[in-house]
């Protein structure tokens, strides 16, 4: 951190910023120019909020150095993370992870006949919606703890992984009692309680960014759940809020390696509410792979026509089938495979 004085600040100022730098155990070095004076702040940074010094008299601004979160960072942590699942499917490192199913859980026959479409395709993670966040209370809602064991015992037949959103901190030891991954919605990214609880579940966690947040504001959230002692996390870009009305969200493709430079945990991609439009899935979901995700989070319904959330962004199993083809061969042509 770089603490830059006001032109001409008075010496008792630049004296009392010192003292605090060293009150927080950090050291000061002081460079004199001819009109102000910068103090350098040499230490680790991260735990501290720059407001503390930006508020005291004669300091003009403070720069960060350094980001403002540590665990969820690539310099700390170098080596890409993975996270490993029951089943042996694998989150991040080598290999794209498909995840796909329905938005929400409706049924067991709608369930079923989704989640054997996905499966036949190589599938080995089962995505569905039991607590389903929706932005009007009139909307389907979700089946609640009876859609979490239809996940199970279909998951289980099948031999697959759920994952599947946790709306709420006190959901969080039933939904991790019942699903391998737990999925934190974009309207919930910043919701710090939440967070805070899916750090002591045990359970892997998909972060999703927030449809008006930052990247740095997604790996803050991030560092939530890694400071709260979980180190299984990832990260999914699924699209951001942008003037343009001709697809739901954006999806920020830049995210995809930028996420990637910045930090080891995996990064997913969800095309399907990026877009929310099945005919643009497919193309979305291979630029995706292309641009290095290291997992697909895909809305697939055995009948799209009939869904009670989302159909018109949701492929049916012919459509997903052509997908996984695709992708594959994109992963290929970077030296991975999709599984
Ligand atoms: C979902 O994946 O079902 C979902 C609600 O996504 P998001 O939180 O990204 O809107
Ligand atoms: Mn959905």
């Amino acid at each position: 951190m770089v603490i830059v004085m006001q032109a001409h600040a008075e010496p008792e100022q630049v004296a009392a910023v010192i003292a605090r730098v060293e009150g927080h155990g950090f050291t000061p070095h002081v460079s004199k120019g001819s009109e102000r004076t910068i103090i350098g702040v040499i230490g680790d940074e991260r735990p501290v909020d720059p407001e503390i010094f930006q508020v005291m008299p004669g300091v003009e601004r403070v720069v960060r150095i350094l980001a403002p979160f540590k665990l969820a960072s690539r310099e700390f942590h170098p080596a890409d993370r993975v996270i490993e699942l029951p089943n042996g499917a694998r989150l991040g490192g080598e290999d794209v992870l498909l995840m796909a199913g329905p938005c929400a859980v409706e049924s067991g026959e709608q369930l079923r006949a989704s989640a054997e479409a996905v499966h036949s395709l190589g599938v080995r993670v089962l995505r569905g919606g039991a607590f389903k966040p929706r932005t009007s209370p009139y909307s389907f809602q979700g089946l609640g703890e009876k859609g979490l064991l239809l996940l199970r015992e279909i998951a289980d037949e099948l031999g697959m992984a759920v994952i599947t959103e946790v709306v709420s901190p006190e959901d969080v030891p039933l939904v991790a009692e019942h699903a391998e991954i737990l999925q934190i919605g974009a309207r919930n990214m910043q919701n710090y309680r939440l967070l805070r609880a899916t750090g002591d579940s045990g359970r892997p966690v998909l972060l999703k960014r927030g449809l008006g947040s930052t990247i740095d504001e997604l790996l803050q959230a991030a560092e939530y759940i890694l400071a709260h002692g979980n180190d299984q996390v990832a990260v999914c870009e699924r699209g951001i809020r942008t003037f343009e009305t001709a697809t739901r969200f954006t999806l920020d493709i830049n995210a995809v390696p930028v996420l990637k430079h910045m930090t080891s945990l995996p990064v997913v991609v969800d095309p399907s509410h990026a877009t929310g439009r099945s005919e643009l899935v497919g193309a979305v979901a291979r630029a995706a792979v292309a641009a290095g995700a290291d997992g697909l989070l895909v809305e697939v319904h055995s009948n799209p026509q009939d869904a009670l959330s989302d159909g018109p962004q949701s492929l049916d199993p012919p459509q997903f089938a052509k997908l996984v083809e695709e992708c594959t061969r994109i992963a290929a042509a970077i030296g991975r495979t999709t599984g």
